[in-house]
């Protein structure tokens, strides 16, 4: 049933659906709406910046991206994802301080934003499930904001619109077409039809629309008619989830706190503690763990903390995967988190596996990027996109160059390299 729904999921759905789209006065018409992660528009500008078009910015090419599916295809409204994404923090952290104050659900809670790594947890690790948090992801809420609220905005009901998204990896049309998003009542979807990034610009050479063209008014990003517009934020470059949760605990606590930050392994899992300045104790710890590898690790740590069983039950994988943890420099027995941003794919959604590829670049997955495949294929995990990208381009420096794309005229995250510690301070 996976496989029909990826192919029909693709750019050529959304191409077959302008053909047999009525003219907007025909009440079969539906209103067709494009939201962009902005993931996907720092794929677009790294690729940009990487060839002889130079430097092009994320709200520049956010313009040309609107231009060119306004004008080629004929979408009668293009968003970016960045105003659904501040509802999911939002949400978020609503849902933390409930499940803190010991209403409705566990700790630590679980990013819910990466349908690769949700995907993996239901298959093998449903002991996982209970910490998971409900907040929709952000494209998931965009997919209501667009079919629920804007719809009945422009009098229209959610059946009457085709909302396709763009996103960095193939799991977001898994995502999109869980039962869990499907209005029985309007017999439709909260988002029609997810394309990658790879399948945008794929749409754009078969259009023959070059990206590398300016179009009129990018320049005047002080516009204020110039919306879509990318919203600033700090933290990571898959969704600040972590740094969300940092500033609500700082905003609530009667005096100050300090913020450490710890290196487990590799910038794709780090701690961070925040702790009372006058008597150095933890008030939190929270986790951005980014890769299958480093997901199983804290599988196993969060598993032990709150005494259960990791995995189906199979004696010999439990130490297998005790041993990695041991090998790795995992200490089990530190204090428990209270939050942990989980992440399929090694660097996050700057990353993800419907990603761009750098121009020019070895595109050969090394024996290790094997293994990444092979363990999502184990598991079970029928699509390509979540946890391989990284390795099927095998390259970390290009992921850089897509994430300073993403945080172009933006802060940089805390953590980055050369980041003192102050300056992670002040931007948490
Ligand atoms: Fe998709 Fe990878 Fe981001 Fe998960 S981490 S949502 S699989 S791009």
């Amino acid at each position: 049933a996976e496989s029909v729904l990826i192919t029909l999921q693709s750019h050529t759905e959304v191409l077959h659906f302008f053909e047999g789209n009525p003219p907007a006065d025909s009440p079969a018409h539906k209103v067709p709406v494009l939201s962009i992660a902005p993931q996907c528009l720092a794929s677009l500008s790294a690729t940009l910046s990487s060839s002889s078009a130079g430097p092009v910015g994320l709200r520049q090419v956010l313009r040309r991206v609107a231009a060119f599916c306004t004008q080629m295809l004929g979408f009668e409204h293009v968003y970016d994802t960045t105003f659904a994404r501040h509802i999911s923090l939002l949400e978020h952290t609503r849902e933390f301080w409930e499940r803190k104050r010991g209403r409705g659900g566990k700790l630590p809670m679980l990013a819910s934003a990466c349908p690769g790594w949700v995907c993996y947890a239901e298959k093998t690790h449903s002991e996982m499930l209970p910490f998971i948090s409900r907040t929709k992801s952000p494209q998931q809420i965009m997919g209501t904001l667009v079919k629920s609220w804007l719809a009945s905005a422009w009098g229209k009901q959610p059946d009457q619109i085709y909302h396709a998204t763009v996103m960095p990896c193939y799991d977001k049309k898994l995502e999109a077409s869980r039962q869990d998003f499907y209005d029985d009542m309007y017999s439709t979807r909260d988002v029609d039809c997810v394309i990658t990034t790879g399948e945008l610009e794929l749409l754009m050479r078969e259009k023959g629309w070059d990206l590398s063209v300016p179009v009129p008014g990018e320049d005047n990003l002080d516009n204020p008619e110039n919306i879509p517009e990318v919203l600033l934020h700090p933290g990571t470059s898959s969704g600040s989830y972590l740094h969300s949760l940092m500033s609500a605990v700082r905003l609530a606590s009667p005096e100050p706190l300090e913020l450490s930050v710890k290196t487990v392994r590799t910038s794709d899992y780090e701690e961070y503690t925040l702790s009372k300045q006058s008597t150095g104790e933890a008030v939190f710890k929270g986790a951005k763990c980014y890769g299958f590898r480093n997901l199983q690790n804290v599988v196993r740590k969060v598993g032990k903390e709150a005494g259960i069983q990791v995995g189906k039950g199979a004696a010999g994988r439990m130490v297998g995967i005790r041993v990695r943890a041991k090998k790795s420099g995992v200490d089990v027995d530190e204090k428990g988190y209270d939050y942990v941003e989980v992440m399929a794919c090694p660097g996050g959604c700057v990353n993800g596996g419907g990603q761009l590829r750098p121009i020019g670049k070895a595109t050969e997955r090394t024996e290790d990027e094997e293994g990444y495949v092979r363990n999502w294929e184990e598991n079970g995990v029928s699509m390509s996109g979540g946890g391989v990208a990284a390795p099927k381009w095998g390259n970390r420096e290009w992921t850089k160059e897509v994430e300073k794309a993403y945080w172009d005229e933006l802060p940089m995250p805390p953590g980055s390299p050369g980041m003192s510690s102050d300056e992670v301070d002040r931007v948490a």
